[in-house]
């Protein structure tokens, strides 16, 4: 495989894979084992197609006990698992390894519990993010975070990724929305955190769980809270001469004491890209379009879309036009949910970056990414979260030509760079991964991740869940004195310690 250093993989149980497939037959019958090359090509990577790499085998489980029985299988024999719920990360996060069962969450996709008294859904974690909104919107509830692959993503891994949507400025990241999960630990056993109660005893180990990138345990069922649908929302599109002014003009409206139920950004390439792609009627003719939705009962929302009106005409807007149908909403949104399948018709590829700021430093990591992208020779269209800061700038290359894919890679570690320069961090919502693995030390400190390497100890001493992902190197476990020796062996001996 190209791409980032990988942990060696452990020869001993490659040479082994005849007996762990016909040992995971056992565990889980029938047709839950996917072992031929072809077949786990489906498997071969995630959202981040930039890498590919077959696993040792596939299996699909079906039950929390073939999950925990799978879990002490391998850490008795000490082999890697990476677990997977639908695939979609775009940070590497489900990259197989090929050494490592890969451990798919897509069977568990059952609803187990609809409670309106409570407004809680419990699920299993294969279920699609949309689906729990399905299951409960003809009682007038959705649940809110909203990533644009909600009709694909499961609700497991948006714990994992501790992911975002459009609609998490007003309502919310995954993590202000799970109230509790059932996961399986490597040990097999398996914990329950949190449940239908607002707050737990003891330490948060739920917030620890939510966004742990299947470092920790496997998620096999999540409670998640339930809001009752806005009575009214309207989007309004905005476009702007400059991205500078759209910029100022988000970081008034938040200033003026509105919060948007979403408030996004989209600069003249993406507009461009969205439009031909879903004909939603954006202006061809600005270099940034906000797109502005306000929710709440009619009165207020009159009210609001008044002043940011307002708002957006102090800060220089040239166009401005509020929905007014329900149609007409979901269609100013049709365009950015699908900005990036769309910007995937005017490039051969693309590489997603997904960095977040202050919102006021919006101008000045816009022009530095026009010096990179001048620098590189590579084009960039930007599609942000702008209400929180949350910037999605896609390089646009073509893996077929020799070293593009490389200058892609460090435009973007060069922007991500930036992000932390000016006070913000190296993702939003996708996750760490492999992507941006070895740039944590450009965002913490040797003690910052000591301190989260004790607390991935505590759960996986032998750093057989997802190893490769997330930490820039092992070393301080072994430091710690916390690393398990097996048979002599130290684990991952090629990675470097200091
Ligand atoms: C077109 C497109 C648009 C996207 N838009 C957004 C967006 O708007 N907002 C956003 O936040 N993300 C977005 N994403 C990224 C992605 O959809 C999210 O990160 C999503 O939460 C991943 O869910 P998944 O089920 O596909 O997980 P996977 O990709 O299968 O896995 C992601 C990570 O979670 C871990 N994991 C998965 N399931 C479990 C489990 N049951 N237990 C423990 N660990 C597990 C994996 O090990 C991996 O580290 C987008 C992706 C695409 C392709």
């Amino acid at each position: 495989m190209s791409g980032p250093a990988m942990p060696k993989p452990d020869a001993e149980t490659i040479s082994r894979r005849a007996e762990i497939v016909a040992d995971m037959r056992i565990i889980v019958p029938g047709e839950g084992v996917v072992d031929t090359d072809v077949e786990m090509r489906a498997f071969e990577s995630d959202g981040l197609t930039a890498y590919r790499q077959l696993p040792l085998v596939v299996v699909l489980p079906e039950t929390t006990a073939q999950v925990a029985r799978i879990l002490k299988y391998c850490m008795d024999r000490s082999i890697r698992v990476v677990p997977r719920g639908s695939g979609t990360s775009l940070s590497g996060g489900a990259l197989p390894l090929e050494d490592a069962v890969l451990l798919v969450m897509s069977r568990f996709n059952r609803i187990l519990d609809i409670d309106y008294a409570n407004r809680t859904v419990t699920a299993q974690p294969g279920v699609t993010n949309l689906a729990i909104t399905h299951a409960v919107e003809q009682e007038g509830f959705y649940y809110a975070p909203d990533p644009s692959s909600q009709i694909a993503c499961s609700i497991g891994g948006n714990v994992a990724e501790n992911s975002g949507g459009v609609h998490c400025l007003k309502y919310g990241l995954t993590a202000n929305n799970v109230l509790g999960v059932e996961m399986a630990l490597i040990s097999g056993e398996v914990i329950r955190l949190g449940g239908k109660h607002l707050d737990a005893e003891g330490y948060d180990l739920l917030g620890v769980m939510t966004g742990s990138e299947g470092l920790l345990g496997v998620v096999t069922e999540v409670t998640v809270r339930i809001l009752r649908k806005p009575e009214a929302a309207r989007a309004m599109l905005v476009g702007f001469p400059s991205s500078e002014a759209a910029g100022q003009c988000v970081a008034d409206i938040i200033g003026a004491g509105i919060v948007p139920g979403g408030m996004e950004m989209m600069d003249r390439p993406a507009i461009h890209a969205a439009e031909d792609f879903v004909h939603a009627g954006y202006p061809r003719d600005v270099e940034a379009l906000l797109i502005v939705e306000l929710d709440g009962p009619g009165a207020e929302i009159d009210h609001l879309l008044a002043r940011v009106e307002e708002i957006a005409a102090k800060n220089g807007a040239t166009t401005s036009r509020v929905s007014t149908s329900e149609e007409e909403r979901l269609s100013f949104w049709a365009g950015r949910k699908a900005a990036f399948p769309a910007v995937g018709r005017i490039s051969p590829d693309y590489y997603c970056m997904d960095g977040t700021i202050p919102r006021k430093e919006l101008p000045r990591v816009l022009a530095g990414m026009r010096a990179m992208s001048e620098k590189y020779g590579l084009g960039v269209a930007n599609v942000f979260h702008a209400g929180d800061g949350n910037l999605h700038p896609l390089i646009l290359y073509d893996a077929n030509k020799p070293g593009e894919l490389e200058k892609a890679e460090a435009f973007g570690a060069d922007i991500l760079r930036l992000c932390v320069e000016v006070g913000g961090v190296l993702t939003g919502e996708h996750g760490v991964g492999v992507e941006k693995r070895d740039l944590m030390p450009a965002m913490f400190s040797e003690a910052d991740l000591d301190q989260q390497m004790r607390v991935k100890c505590a759960f996986d001493p032998n750093h057989l869940l997802n190893p490769g992902k997330m930490f820039p190197q092992l070393r301080r476990c072994a430091e710690l004195g916390r690393m398990h020796i097996h048979r002599g062996q130290m684990p991952f001996p090629d990675i470097p310690r200091f």
